[in-house]
């Protein structure tokens, strides 16, 4: 294999699998060619059509560009043997390489009339049209959802990823867009697979979801996302999402470490206040019920001498116990997790030292 092939081939996979270094440094093709796509937060659904044709376009150019990489450096086959009448078979990879680009345009060129309306992405937008709806109307409709805070994106890779408004849910990838209007649609969790990326690490999960429409016509879609992203998934979309019952979610070590820290701080004596209960100042979702206060004895401190003493935390309850279990489990060593349990840890605010038998739930007392 000729360097040059080598060189062009990573250049390649650079353009159409572009790194998170790429996209950091703005050099996907989306960002390099910015000024003709427009702003994705003003129109979202052009600029997917727009970013899509583009692509569609580069990526279909990429073979040519190779041939005509090899006429510029000189590289064998010569244009005078490429006018030979005979076949060869660099003639014919010439003609494909012209073909696929041509026919690529020409589908652009009919994707691009009425603003992208015969757009598989408009099309497919179509199929939600009714009585009282035009094509333009949900279009527009989108793009403001897309505009608000009101949504959720969850990055599958560098060029695909997944958005969930108010009323869509929508799977960008190479070249096209996917919709499904959330209140007719079934979300189903089909398969999952687990990658190991290390012998020590528990693998990474992924999550196969069906999305389908129940209108006729739509097709119906799949999306891909790390077992991490779905929680977020699920809380965002309007309607329940089925996990099929062979599914079984993977726990990270943490949440596996704040089940068992929930277990053991239950034991714990209660706190009682007066005081009514704040929210947790970490999720801001649930009510702060967590108190810290010495309890354990030296004993109990695994009678090491140089291990740090517990001491008082005289904050008022600011966390919820799955935040403070969560923050516990990150402020311990990553690699040795059955030191965790037994190890210490620094109150959030005030830094004093606690374990977990000085971890009390707060219970309101009303005199
Ligand atoms: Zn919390
Ligand atoms: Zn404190
Ligand atoms: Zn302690």
């Amino acid at each position: 294999m000729s360097l040059y092939l080598l060189v062009y081939l990573l250049w390649c996979a650079l353009i159409v699998w572009p790194p998170a270094v790429f996209s950091a440094a703005g050099l996907t093709l989306a960002q390099l060619i910015s000024a003709p796509l427009g702003s994705e937060t003003d129109s979202f659904v052009v600029y997917q059509c727009r970013r899509g044709a583009l692509t569609a376009f580069v990526h279909s150019a990429l073979p040519l560009g190779y041939l005509l990489g090899m006429l510029l450096r000189d590289l064998p086959p010569h244009t005078d043997m490429l006018l030979e009448p005979a076949f060869s078979w660099w003639k014919l990879a010439w003609t494909l390489a012209l073909i696929i680009p041509i026919y690529a345009l020409v589908k652009i060129a009919e994707w691009y009339r009425d603003n992208w309306a015969l757009h598989p992405a408009c099309k497919n937008l179509a199929q939600y049209c009714d009585s009282n709806t035009s094509l333009s109307s949900l279009i527009a409709s989108v793009n403001a959802e897309y505009k608000s805070v009101q949504k959720i994106i969850i990055s599958t890779n560098e060029t695909n990823k997944i958005i969930v408004t108010g009323n869509w849910i929508i799977k960008v990838g190479f070249y096209d867009l996917k919709f499904a209007q959330q209140n007719d649609t079934i979300m189903i969790v089909k398969t999952a697979d687990t990658h190991q990326l290390s012998p020590t690490s528990g693998g990474e999960q992924f999550i196969n979801i069906e999305v389908k429409s129940m209108r006729r016509n739509c097709v119906l879609f799949h999306i891909r996302i790390n077992s991490l992203d779905f929680k977020d998934l699920q809380s965002n979309v309007s309607r329940p999402i089925v996990i099929l019952p062979n599914i079984v979610f993977h726990k990270t070590i943490i949440e596996k470490f704040i089940e068992v820290f929930l277990d053991q701080i239950s034991l714990n004596d209660k706190y009682e206040t007066e005081q009514d209960l704040e929210l947790c100042i970490g999720c801001m979702q649930t009510v702060a019920d967590i108190k810290l206060y010495k309890q354990c004895t030296n004993a109990q401190q695994r009678g090491e001498e140089e291990v740090e003493q517990c001491q008082s935390c005289g904050c008022r309850p600011m966390w919820c116990a799955d935040c403070m279990g969560r923050w516990f489990a990150t402020r311990q060593d990553p690699d040795h997790p059955e030191t965790w349990l037994s190890n210490k840890c620094t109150c959030p605010l005030c830094r004093q030292v606690f374990c977990l038998l000085d971890v009390h739930y707060v219970q309101v007392v009303r005199s």
